[in-house]
């Protein structure tokens, strides 16, 4: 079972917190205990788990990702996105989360997070239920 939320994205780059959507499909879908895997199905966009209390991480985060792959860097990719397809590798498309007692095992600060690195745009989030 898959289902599927779309973000509207609001800047070139930026992390928006999707903790909650994710956190209403597992209540909907009456899942108790298993794993879920967030992915989004995009060449420049990512999801990550990280902090979720002190805004500034996300502003390191993305911050020092165009530090280390900046946008008007030299690339071969004619579509001029490839700061985003490279940043999006190294975040990756996917995580796996822990469902217990009807609920995702996050760390007390954790967050999940879509990471959008070519915005704004629309972009789509999908869940896979793994039940146990
Ligand atoms: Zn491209």
């Amino acid at each position: 079972m898959i289902k599927r939320f779309e973000v509207k994205t609001t800047a070139a780059a930026q992390m928006i917190d999707i903790t909650a959507q994710v956190k209403g499909l597992v209540r909907a879908q009456n899942m108790s205990a298993g794993m879920i895997v967030v992915y989004v199905p995009h060449t420049t966009c990512a999801v990550t788990i990280n902090e979720n209390a002190d805004p500034d991480v996300k502003e390191d985060i993305i911050e020092n990702l165009e530090r280390l792959v900046p946008s008007g860097g030299r690339y071969k990719h004619s579509e001029g996105n490839s700061h985003a397809h490279i940043k999006a590798s190294v975040i990756g498309s996917s995580v796996n989360i822990f469902v217990e007692s009807s609920t995702l095992v996050l760390g007390t600060w954790q967050g999940i997070f879509l990471v959008e690195f070519d915005g704004p745009r629309q972009r789509s989030v999908l869940v896979k239920f793994l039940p146990d």
